[in-house]
């Protein structure tokens, strides 16, 4: 069974799931989770720090956002780590 959640406007914001970072502009959409300890505040706003369970580290700030994953190829070694860490 899937959970959907929406989201509606900008202050709910995930700290995991498939997720698109703004950089690299190509590559997959990873499962990223938020490392929450590790927020910082820049001239870009704040930043947030990723890492994917398959080892991608990525950051994004209030003016470059995460995407959702939309249509971008999912990350297959994130396909396979995900049912193991779900179970729990
Ligand atoms: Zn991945």
């Amino acid at each position: 069974m899937t959970q959907v959640s929406q989201i509606t406007g900008g202050a709910s914001r995930p700290s995991m799931g498939w997720l698109k970072p703004v950089f690299p502009i190509t590559g997959k959409a990873h499962y990223f989770i938020q490392e929450k300890g590790f927020a910082a505040i820049t001239t870009q706003g704040r930043v947030y720090f990723w890492r994917s369970i398959c080892g991608v580290d990525t950051v994004s700030t209030d003016k470059m956002p995460m995407f959702e994953p939309g249509n971008w190829d999912r990350c297959k070694k994130c396909e396979q780590k995900l049912p193991r860490r779900a179970a729990a």
